[in-house]
C-alpha cells in the first residue's frame, strides 16, 4: 500500500531511538567529564601528597648532614647531639650514628651495635620499615646518608606518613612507595605489588627523595561521582529525551501521512492519465473516452485510484490533482482535436468537494480552450454514490457548465439514490449504469429483470445512456439491443497511458 508504508513498529522505533539518542550522548559525556574531574583530582592530591612527603624529609635529611661529621666520635660524646635533633626537628623520631656500616650510637639506646646492609635502602637512601624492636609492627621512614667510613640514620614515625595520606586522600585511596614496600592509609607497611586503582590513577614519584606516590579511586568511583554531582543534569537529559522523542513522533506523523504523501506525489507529477475508450452502441466506432487516474509510484509501480482517491478526497487535494489530470489531458490530446471528425467525448470524473466553488468553471474553460472549437464533449462524471447537495453555488456552478457546453454524466447509475428532480436539477445529459448491472448479462432471470429495469427507466429520462464494464459479446450485443447508445469496457479496450491511446485513435 503506497499510503501505509511505515509500519507501527518502525515508528516506534524512530521514536525510541530519538529519545535513547540524546540521553545516551549526554550520558557519555557526562562520564568523560566525571573521568576528566577524578583523573584531575587524583593529580593534585598526588602532588601534594609530595610535597607532604618531601617536607618531612626535608627535616630528616637535614638532621642527617648536621650529625655526619660527629659519626666516628665516641657515642658517650655525641649522645647529647643526637637526643638534641629529635626533640628540635619535627617529625624526626630518632637518629643514629654509622661508623663503616656499623650503627654504634642510637638516640634511643645510645651505644648499640647494628649492621647496616646499604642494599635495604632503595637509592641507597630510604628504607620504609615495618617497625623495629622498640615498636613493632609501626611504619618508619629511614633516611640515611653516607660519606666514607661516616654515616648518619634518622627515621621518620610512619605515623605521620599515614597521617598524610589520610588526610590529603580523603575521598582518594593514596599509597606511599618505597623500593619494594608500601604504605596504605591505615598505616599498614606492606610488600609487592599494591592493588590496581582503575579510575584514574596517577603514580607520581618525588623529584628529591627516593619514593613514589599513587592515586586513584576504586571501581564504580565515576558513577559514584556522576550521581553525587550532576543530578540536575540527568533530569534534563531525561527531559530533552523526552523532547526530540516527542518531535521525532510528530516529524515522523506529518511526513507519513496521507495528505503529506500524496501532496510529494503531486507536486513530482506522478499522477498520469489513462485513458479507456467509449464506443458507439451500434457502430462501436470510438466516440470518446473515459480518462483513469493512475499513480506513477517510484517505489510500488502503478497504483489504482481506488487505494488513493479516498485519502484525496479526504485531504482535499483531489481538486489540484484533477486540475493536473486535465491539463495533461489537454496537452496530450489537445493537439489532435482539429482532425477530429465528430465532438469526442472526454469524460473526467469530479468528485462532490470540487463542486465547492466557480473554480471548476475556470478548469473548465481552461480545458476547452486546448482543443479546437467544437472538436470536443467534455463530460465530468459525477458518481451517484456521493450526491452533490443543490444550493444556490452548486445550481449557479451547473448552470455555468451549461452555459460552457460541459455536458454531465451520473456515475455508477443504479448504486445510490437520485431522483428525477435531482437529475433535472443539474441537468444531466448521460446516465452510465454501472458495471455490476452489466455483469448480470447472462445470469439468472432475476439479475436480468432488474438490469432492464434500469435501462427503461434511463430511456424514460430521454437521457444518454452509457453501459460500463462491459467484458463479453454476449453483454454488447443484449445492451446494443436494448437501445444503450454507449459501451465501455474491457471487450473495446483497457484503460490505456496517453500514448497508447494516441496510436490507437489514430490508426483506428
Ligand atoms: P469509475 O469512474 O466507475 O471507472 C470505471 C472503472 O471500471 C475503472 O476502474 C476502469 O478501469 C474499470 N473498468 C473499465 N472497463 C472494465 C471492464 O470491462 N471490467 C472491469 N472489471 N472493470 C472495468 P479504475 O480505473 O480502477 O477506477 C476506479 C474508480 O476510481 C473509478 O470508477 C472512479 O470512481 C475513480 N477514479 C478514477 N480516476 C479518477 C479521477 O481522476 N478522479 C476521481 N475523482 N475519481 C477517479
Ligand atoms: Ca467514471
Ligand atoms: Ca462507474
Amino acid at each position: 500500500m503506497p499510503l501505509t508504508i511505515k509500519t507501527r513498529r518502525s515508528r516506534l522505533l524512530v521514536t525510541v531511538l530519538s529519545g535513547l539518542l540524546p540521553i545516551g550522548l549526554g550520558f557519555a559525556i557526562l562520564c568523560l567529564q566525571a573521568q576528566r574531574a577524578l583523573e584531575q583530582s587524583t593529580r593534585v592530591t598526588a602532588e601534594e601528597a609530595i610535597r607532604q612527603f618531601d617536607l618531612m624529609l626535608d627535616n630528616t635529611a637535614h638532621a642527617a648532614r648536621e650529625l655526619l661529621p660527629l659519626a666516628g666520635q665516641s657515642c658517650e660524646a655525641v649522645k647529647l647531639a643526637l637526643r638534641e635533633q629529635v626533640t628540635r626537628r619535627p617529625f624526626v623520631r630518632s637518629t643514629n650514628l654509622v661508623w663503616e656500616d656499623n650503627l654504634y650510637c642510637s638516640s634511643l639506646f645510645g651505644e648499640h651495635q647494628e649492621k647496616v646492609n646499604a642494599d635495604d635502602y632503595n637509592q641507597g637512601t630510604l628504607w620504609l620499615m615495618n617497625g623495629n624492636p622498640v615498636t613493632p609492627d609501626t611504619a618508619l621512614l629511614v633516611y640515611r646518608l653516607n660519606q666514607g667510613k661516616q654515616g648518619a640514620l634518622t627515621t621518620l614515625d610512619g605515623y605521620h606518613l599515614a597521617n598524610v595520606l589520610r588526610l590529603i586522600g580523603r575521598n582518594t585511596v593514596l599509597l606511599l612507595r618505597v623500593g619494594p614496600h608500601w604504605l596504605s592509609a591505615d598505616g599498614k607497611v606492606h610488600q609487592g605489588d599494591s592493588p590496581a586503582l582503575p579510575v584514574a590513577e596517577n603514580q607520581r614519584a618525588s623529584q628529591r627523595y627516593g619514593y613514589w606516590v599513587t592515586a586513584g579511586f576504586p571501581e564504580g568511583e565515576t558513577w559514584r561521582y556522576m550521581r553525587s554531582h550532576y543530578p540536575s543534569l540527568f533530569s534534563l537529559l531525561i527531559f530533552f529525551g523526552a523532547v526530540s522523542a516527542l518531535i521525532a513522533q510528530s516529524v515522523q506523523k506529518r511526513t507519513s501521512s496521507p495528505s503529506h504523501e500524496l501532496q510529494r506525489a503531486l507536486d513530482a507529477e506522478e499522477f498520469v492519465p489513462y485513458f479507456q475508450p467509449v464506443v458507439h452502441g451500434i457502430s462501436k466506432q470510438w466516440s470518446g473516452a473515459e480518462v483513469l487516474m493512475r499513480w506513477n509510484h517510484p517505489k510500488e509501480g502503478l497504483v489504482r485510484p481506488d487505494l488513493f482517491i479516498p485519502f484525496a478526497e479526504h485531504s482535499g487535494l483531489i481538486v489540484p490533482m484533477t486540475r493536473s489530470l486535465m491539463q495533461q489531458t489537454a496537452q496530450l490530446l489537445g493537439p489532435l482535436s482539429p482532425a477530429f471528425k465528430e465532438p469526442f467525448h472526454i469524460g473526467i470524473n469530479i468528485t462532490a468537494s470540487h463542486c465547492q466553488s466557480l473554480a471548476l468553471v475556470e478548469d473548465c474553460r481552461t480545458f476547452l480552450g486546448a482543443f479546437a472549437p467544437g472538436s470536443i464533449h467534455l463530460v465530468l462524471e459525477l458518481t451517484e454514490r456521493q450526491l452533490i447537495e443543490p444550493t444556490a453555488m452548486t445550481l449557479q456552478l451547473f448552470e455555468q457548465l451549461h452555459q460552457l457546453g460541459v455536458m454531465i454524466a451520473l456515475d455508477d447509475f443504479g448504486t445510490g439514490h437520485s431522483s428525477l428532480v435531482y437529475l433535472r436539477q443539474f441537468n444531466v445529459d448521460f446516465l452510465k449504469i454501472d458495471q455490476s448491472f452489466v455483469a448480470m448479462i447472462g445470469a439468472d432471470a432475476l439479475s436480468r429483470h432488474i438490469l432492464d429495469s434500469v435501462i427503461e427507466l434511463s430511456a424514460k429520462l430521454d437521457l444518454g445512456i452509457v453501459a460500463e464494464g462491459v467484458e463479453t459479446t454476449e453483454q454488447s450485443e443484449y445492451l446494443s439491443a436494448h437501445g444503450v447508445n454507449f459501451l465501455q469496457g474491457y471487450l473495446f479496450g483497457r484503460p490505456m497511458p496517453g500514448a497508447d491511446f494516441i496510436y490507437a485513435l489514430t490508426h483506428h
